[in-house]
């Protein structure tokens, strides 16, 4: 439904997209993944009109929108500083986009309703948006932005302000909203877990490029560039018999002798742990390979000691992993 091609644009001679393309499927939830500054929230504002494109187009259910004006593509926006209206209350915040398209009173009255349901915030209707918190604002940004049902949502890092426990509620809330309602999200975000786990697809961005577009299994098992594997999830590259392999924590596998990885498939090196560090559900080892390189090893803990492993910096380990 959204077909962007060839998206390019400059600010006074700095590149902020160099070419960018993408093609984004009616009810997905898509999302832009990248480090700061490197050209997210560019692509977002040209898709939504409150920007020009140097080149490139923007067609929407096969329409060409890229030099519309906002107000004219069908498209809403939530940003991450939900600029509520602090005079009016929460449904006449989300009533607002309604009436100035003007839609009948009735009808304005079922479609908030509907609206405050999806959010939860029903029993809020009434309130002013100061006596909120943090997470219901963000709610009623996001209820007045579905609430004229537009075909796509462009959400621009809508928790980043939310501390980390509210933000990974409302990551599932959204991806269940975005389920019942069955618009079009277009997502951005810098967090990698978050990308990973709210979507359908991901663009991977760096520097103003698109690196690498698949699905979130797709992009942590098969990162197509050293770029990918580095900035989503932690990855340690190796090279071995002229392969370079990528190496997820959870795929390198650690023991105190060779003896835990007889049998067919692995493949065996030894080490010494750099360091190990205890985080609750699993201890993490980072451990020098004799063959020079460092790599990560996740170890899950299990009932009763932490750690057989988390022993002395030094300790002589074998290391392990899957041949492909
Ligand atoms: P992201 O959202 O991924 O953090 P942006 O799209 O905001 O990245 O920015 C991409 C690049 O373009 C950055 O180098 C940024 O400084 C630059 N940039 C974005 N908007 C402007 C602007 N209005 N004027 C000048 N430079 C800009
Ligand atoms: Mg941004």
């Amino acid at each position: 439904m959204l077909e962007v091609e060839g998206l390019a644009k400059s600010f006074k001679g700095t590149v902020a997209l160099h070419s960018v393309d993408l093609s984004i499927r009616r009810g997905e939830f898509f999302t832009l993944l990248g480090p700061s500054g490197s050209g997210k929230t560019t692509t977002l504002r040209l898709i939504a009109g409150f920007e020009r494109p140097d080149s490139g187009s923007v067609r929407l259910d096969g329409r060409d929108v890229a030099r519309l004006a906002p107000f004219k593509r069908d498209v809403n926006t939530v940003f991450q500083d939900y600029a509520l209206f602090p005079h009016m209350s929460v449904a006449e915040n989300i009533a607002y986009g309604l009436e100035a398209k003007r839609v009948a009173r009735e009808e304005r009255g079922k479609r908030v309703a509907e609206a405050l349901r999806m959010v939860q915030l029903e029993r809020f209707a009434d309130r002013s948006p100061s006596a909120l918190s943090g997470g219901q604002r963000q709610r009623v940004g996001l209820a007045r932005a579905i609430v004229n049902r537009p075909r796509l949502l462009l959400l621009d890092e809508p928790l980043g302000a939310l501390d980390l426990k509210l933000r990974q509620e409302m990551q599932l809330e959204l991806k269940h909203i975005q389920e019942e309602i069955g618009i079009t999200f277009l997502y951005v975000t810098h967090d990698q877990e978050e990308a990973l786990s709210m979507s359908d697809r991901i663009a991977v961005f760096n520097d103003g490029r698109i690196e690498q577009i698949g699905s979130p299994s797709e992009v942590y098992e098969k990162p197509k560039s050293e770029f990918v594997a580095g900035f989503v999830g932690t990855s340690s590259l190796v090279e071995r018999g002229g392969d370079r392999l990528v190496l997820r924590p959870e795929k390198v596998h650690i023991a105190r002798s060779a003896e835990a990885f007889t049998g067919e498939g692995w493949h065996v090196e030894t080490g010494r742990i750099a360091e190990s560090v205890y985080l609750g559900l699993y201890t993490r080892h980072i451990v020098r390979l004799d063959a020079g390189e460092t790599v990560v090893s996740v170890e899950q803990n299990a009932e009763g000691p932490a750690s057989t492993l988390a022993a002395a910096r030094g300790q002589p380990v074998t290391v392990a992993w899957r041949k492909a």
